[in-house]
This record gives structure tokens, sequence and C-alpha cells, in this order.
């Protein structure tokens, strides 16, 4: 597959006042919001970006977005450095933000809000702008009377419909999607989630999905990325990771699922708040909250693992796994982690 848009040693950290500072109510030394990220997308791929609040997942959305730039590490997009591509170019990467009622003018109708990016696109007379915004309105499942209502006279469903079509309006290949469904009821977040991700089929677009909710993204993505405290900790297809979650902190958010496999033998849960990205734990930064540190010992604390191969075709940070990308099963059953995948 060829990649799209891809980060290599991507780091953000907020050094002064700001609002990432206070939302993780910091003071002082630097928020590492974001601590060498390295993830690539392919054309047309879907891939979900889960983890907890303030694990750095919406600030690698707006890296990837061109809304911040990275302290450290490149993003490329077509093999191209984000940095030097021109505005035209930026367009075909476009942000999905979480709550549509507050990017949406509500003193516009939806026809003014949508004829902006349409002009934009190179549609310049009347008739080519009402037919395109009529198109748009149908591709997110609206009927062309939408284009004469106000935000606020839509449902929540409706609204992210709009912001949609305004963003597909700008002809992206690659989309951030921030916490879509974040505002809906659980009927709407199926439907936006499928709406996404069929418009995505239809039309080779990118999308990375960023939720809290790995339950929402495993029926669309193709790959999920495992988010925590800054770093990756864990990738695999949906499949990989409801069925054999490896990292002992992937498997506790799927715990918090609770209508996956009610017969599941899992126990983990996650302890405690997640330490702070202003000063992360020294190793492993899961180990204060994991349970299976004690199977590894001092090096949990005093050495950070690598993201490595896990056997197939996913990756995985956690010594648990040392030495199973050669081959041995060994490190999984002496800890009783192994998982039978039937
Ligand atoms: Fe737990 Fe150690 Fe693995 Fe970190 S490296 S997740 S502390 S077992």
């Amino acid at each position: 597959m060829t990649v799209l848009i891809e980060t290599e040693g991507v780091k953000r950290h907020f050094s002064t006042s700001s609002w990432i500072q206070r939302l993780f109510r910091a003071k002082g030394n630097s928020v590492k919001a974001v601590d060498g990220v390295s993830l690539s997308i392919a054309e047309g791929e879907i891939v979900g970006l889960v983890g907890e609040s303030g694990c750095g997942k919406t600030t690698l959305g707006w890296l990837l977005a061109g809304l911040e730039q990275p302290d450290e590490g490149v993003i490329r997009f077509r093999n191209r450095s984000m940095r030097r591509m021109s505005s035209d170019t930026r367009n075909k990467v476009q942000l999905l933000f979480q709550n549509p009622k507050e990017s949406l003018n509500p003193r516009k109708d939806i026809r003014s809000i949508l004829s902006y990016p349409v002009q934009k696109m190179g549609h310049k007379t009347g008739d080519q702008i009402n037919a395109r915004i009529r198109d748009l309105l149908e591709m997110v499942g609206l009927s062309a009377h939408y284009a004469d209502r106000y935000s606020f006279q839509l449902s929540g469903g409706e609204l992210q419909r709009v912001a949609l079509a305004r963003t597909l309006a700008l002809e992206p290949e690659f989309i951030v999607c921030d916490e879509p469904t974040s505002s809906v009821d659980m009927n709407v977040k199926v439907q936006v989630l499928e709406l996404l991700s069929g418009i995505s089929r239809e039309n080779g677009i990118s999308l990375l999905f960023i939720s809290h909710d790995l339950g929402a993204v495993r029926f669309v993505a193709d790959r999920l990325c495992v988010m925590y405290l800054g770093r990756i900790v864990e990738e695999g297809t949906p499949k990989q990771l409801f069925e054999r979650p490896l990292h002992p902190y992937t498997r506790a958010l799927l715990d918090a699922i609770a209508d996956i496999d009610p017969g599941s033998k899992r126990t983990i849960s996650l302890r405690g708040q997640p330490p702070s990205p202003v000063d992360p734990p020294s190793g492993c930064r899961f180990h204060p909250r994991c349970s299976y540190k004690d199977e590894i010992g001092s090096r949990c604390w005093e050495e950070e693992p690598q993201l490595q191969n896990d056997s197939g075709d996913g990756l995985v940070r956690c010594f648990l796994y040392s030495g199973i990308s050669e081959g041995s099963e060994q490190p999984l059953n002496k800890t009783g982690l192994h998982y039978d995948v039937n």
C-alpha cells in the first residue's frame, strides 16, 4: 500500500502557558503531549487512534492536520515534508472537529457555510455552486432542503453531517476525525461512523479516527493504535487487538468496554489516573499502573521498552514480549498473557 501521510519521531512539548498546560493542570515544566511518535497511514486506510484523555492523541491529530508544528521529527505527506507544502496541497489534509455546533456559524444558513469552500475549489457560477452543494449534502445523507436551514435548527447528527460536507467540499485526501461522535447518542454515533467509513471507502479518503472509545472505532478501522502518555504502546488490526491484546494497557482498555465478550476472563483494570505528561515516569511509562511489572522486575522502571514486532503484523511496547519477534512464545506463556485465538 502507498503511504499517504507519516510521522517520524515526532515530538510536541508545550513549554509556555497555554490551554494545553491548563488542560494538564501543569505549571512551569513542559507538557510532553506527543513524545516521539512514528506512524504511517496508507492511501484509503482508516486508522483508529485510541487512549485516555490527555494521552496526546488530539495533539497528534492536530500535528497531522497541520494545526500544530512538531518540535522534533518530521511529518510527510506524499513523501514531502508538510512544512514545505503549498496551501493548496495542505488543503488535502483536513480536520473534522469534535463539536460541530461550535464550528458552524449560527448566523449563516448551510448554503452560505458551504459556499465558501465550494468557491475556493473553483466552482464560480451560482448554478455550479448550488449543484456542488446539492452533491455534498447528498453525500452526507441530507436532502437539498437543508441548504436553507441554520445550524441551530439541526440535530446533533445533522450538524455533524453538515460539518463533514464542509470538510468534503475541500476535496481532502486525508481527514483527521477528532472524537467525531462525542456529542451524539449511540444510534447517531453508529450512523456517523458508518457514514464516515462509507465515504472513505467510496472516495479513497484516508481517515484518522481519534477516540477514547475502542469499541466505537473497532468496526470501521483497518488498524488501531493505542496511545499512552505521548507514545504509541500497541498497534495492530482490530481483530488482533480485540482477540489477542498484548500490552497490559490495551487489555485494561478492553476490560473497560462492558459489551465485549461478557464471558471473558480478562481481569486487568486500570489503577489510578494517568501520570502527568509534565514528568512522565522513568522506564516504561505505564509501570506505576501495570499489574505485570513484578514479573519483569526493575527493568520496567529503569529502561524504556521500544515498539517492536509482536510476532504478527502488530507492534507492542512492553518487555513481556522481548524476543517474541524472533519466534519465542515463552515470554507470553511465562507471564500468563498468552491468549487462545479461536
Ligand atoms: Fe508493564 Fe513492564 Fe510491560 Fe511496562 S514494560 S507494560 S511495566 S510489564
